[in-house]
């Protein structure tokens, strides 16, 4: 079906055209739950921390030099540092539009007077290149992020004109565009970036714009990449993804970020010129990747040298790199692409990766992060008071800010916008995809009205309970996403209970206010077992509880120790215990070998056992540093 303006709807990607269209903050308000009360901490003290973090590091005055005409060589922080203003001015944007905080208005406000003073006449926007002391411009595509940087203003740019409309942060996002489109365009120089996000950025903006230059010149961008366009660096042209036309990719692969952004915009060009051809990449793209290099946690990237995926089947849990902003990377992508298809398996994935990798990364303060997320720690991390930054992205704790401090921008501006992700319309009804409590009410292109209120204790509780709240003036679909692992999933309606197998139970009738359909996942523990080709954790089983992957912390073990030695019963099932797992573990050691390796096979130790419990993953190490491990020895 073709959508209708695009002005006044608060999403993140609004495509022209598609199957199912999402509905945004104007229309789906998470009321509470596990993601209501992971918004209102992010409200409350991530985007504050965020900001102090940015002044007190120089990454915020920047600016001021910038239009001070006080640059030198010694600028403080990362060439991408511009960015996670930008991000956060993103998050600050859908904040205020969701809450109506003054204070997430009046950041907004004094944010976007810093920047618009650094803006150069002709549009180029940079604080770390083309002024006093600085390199020039444009002379280090390959790793100075000036376009990554413009990316991020331009989507900071469409939560406002979404929320808000014009005001000076879309002039400022305005002039930056049509500065990359007149140095880049047809004509210009035929560069790309380093690390793709000006594309995803361009192609929302001329979106939200109604502009569809902005929409070409990233697919110039798109179709520039692939050919050895960019020089070439030590980790090759794939971390870039500047080894093959994307076009012709099969997997993702390089940095996961990038990869991840470039597939995003992929996406949104493909669907605004109708070009199947690219679609169809992105989605080849995302079946191999997804059966061959993504962890059970919907973590991707496996490799810290280059923050990247490795070969299929390469995904080891203790050198899992599985960055943060991969998680919310990811989401992007198969959010794009059901909205393009209305395949529910993206938002099947989506779930996985909210509840296991974007759920994980900010303690429960707000105030510090994960930025790997590994699915095996075998040291408990260096606990950190909150003062210092640290240097490095993988530490067993959660930091409170990094040198590379990507992530937990990427994070806050995902959890404000969080409610545009749970529902889409089409042109019958209303379809459930995530699911929290919320409210919702909305129109269907011929005019009918959809209100529903949906009361649950999800991941917790598995039963959904969507309460219509308005009469329907004739009838209308609703459709609820059940996810594949919820083999056994029940729907109730109008008193008669049927199966509902993974995939999209529908409803279809005159509702009428009052009226109350309830979904029933079986969220009951369950042993989830690997391909055996995924070598570092063949013989080993995992323990998941409806959508969140559980983990063993070395805290619940009768000996810290024993995490190393564990081996646990996979004869029956797990047993459910308060919100997680109880299995039976014995340990596996060679006592006093001084080596590791012996002619005989080892076996567990004939005791009785002992009692392992297993909790969600997000919650590891919130009790203070603990050693972790998702992937289990099983000795049947
Ligand atoms: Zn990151």
């Amino acid at each position: 079906m073709t959508q209708g303006p695009t002005a006044a709807h608060p999403v993140p990607v609004l495509p022209s055209r598609g199957p199912v269209r999402p509905l945004g903050l104007a229309q789906v308000s998470i009321t509470g739950g596990f993601w209501g009360d992971r918004q209102a901490v992010n409200a409350a003290a991530t985007l504050a921390h965020c900001e102090t973090w940015m002044e007190r590091l120089g990454w915020l005055a920047n600016f001021d030099r910038v239009a001070d005409g006080t640059t030198a060589s010694d600028r403080p922080g990362w060439p991408f540092s511009d960015s996670e203003v930008y991000k956060l001015l993103e998050a600050l944007a859908w904040e205020s539009f969701r809450t109506g905080e003054a204070e997430a208005e009046s950041a907004i406000k004094r944010l976007t007077a810093r920047i618009a003073r650094a803006q150069d006449p002709d549009g180029y926007l940079n604080t770390c290149f083309g002024h006093g002391g600085q390199p020039p411009r444009y002379v280090d595509l390959e790793q100075g992020h000036e376009l990554y940087n413009t990316g991020h203003l331009l989507q900071a740019a469409v939560a406002r004109l979404r929320t808000h409309g014009e005001d000076e942060l879309v002039r400022v996002a305005r002039r930056a565009a049509d500065h990359v489109c007149r140095t880049f365009g047809p004509g210009g120089r035929a560069g790309i970036c380093g690390h793709p996000e000006i594309e995803v950025g361009l192609a929302e903006f001329g979106r939200a714009l109604g502009e569809a230059r902005y929409v070409e010149q990233a697919r110039l961008f798109l179709d520039r990449r692939g050919h050895g366009t960019l020089g070439d660096i030590p980790l090759g042209r794939a971390y870039f993804q500047d080894d093959v036309p994307i076009r012709q990719a099969d997997v993702w692969r390089g940095h996961a970020v990038r990869a991840l952004y470039l597939s995003a915009a992929a996406v949104d060009v493909a669907v605004e010129r109708g070009d199947d051809e690219l679609l169809d990449a992105v989605r080849r793209q995302w079946e191999r990747s997804v059966a061959r290099r993504t962890y059970i946690t919907g973590g991707m990237g496996s490799r810290h040298q280059d923050e990247g995926f490795g070969e299929d089947w390469e995904l080891p849990p203790d050198r899992a790199y599985c960055e943060t902003c991969a998680g919310v990377a990811s989401i992007m992508v198969s959010w794009r692409l059901h909205l393009a298809t209305g395949d529910v398996r993206y938002t099947d994935l989506i779930e996985r990766t909210l509840y296991n990798v974007i759920a994980s990364s900010p303690a429960d303060d707000g105030r510090a992060f994960f930025y790997a997320n590994p699915l095996h720690q075998r040291t408990p991390g260096r606990p950190s008071d909150g003062t210092e930054v640290s240097p490095r992205a993988e530490s067993g704790v959660r930091a409170a800010w990094f040198d590379v401090s990507c992530c937990p921008t990427n994070v806050a501006r995902t959890l404000a916008v969080l409610d545009a992700y749970l529902a889409t319309t089409d042109g019958d009804g209303l379809q459930l995809h995530q699911y929290a409590p919320c409210v919702i009410a909305a129109d269907l292109p011929d005019g009918r009205r959809v209100a529903a209120q949906v009361e649950t204790g999800y991941p917790a509780d598995g039963a959904v309970h969507v309460r219509i709240t308005e009469d329907a003036s004739a009838p209308w679909t609703l459709s609820l996403r059940v996810p594949a692992w919820a083999e056994g999933a029940t729907l109730t309606d109008d008193g008669r209970t049927r199966p509902a197998a993974p995939g999209t139970v529908t409803v279809r009738r005159a509702f009428r206010a009052g009226d109350v359909v309830t979904l029933d996942l079986p969220v009951r523990p369950r042993f989830t077992w690997p391909d055996p080709r995924i070598d570092a954790v063949r013989g080993c089983v995992a323990v998941e509880r409806g959508p969140e992957v559980l983990c063993v912390e070395s805290h619940d073990l009768p000996a810290p120790g024993l995490l190393d030695a564990l081996v646990i019963d996979a004869s029956g099932g797990p047993a459910a215990d308060a919100g997680g797992a109880l299995v039976t573990g014995r340990s596996r050691a060679r006592a006093g070998a001084g080596w590791p390796y012996a002619a005989a096979r080892p076996d567990a130790s004939g005791d009785d056992g002992f009692d392992v419990r297993l909790r969600p993953y997000h919650a590891w190490a919130r009790r203070g540093p603990s050693a972790m491990r998702v992937w289990l020895p099983a000795s049947s």
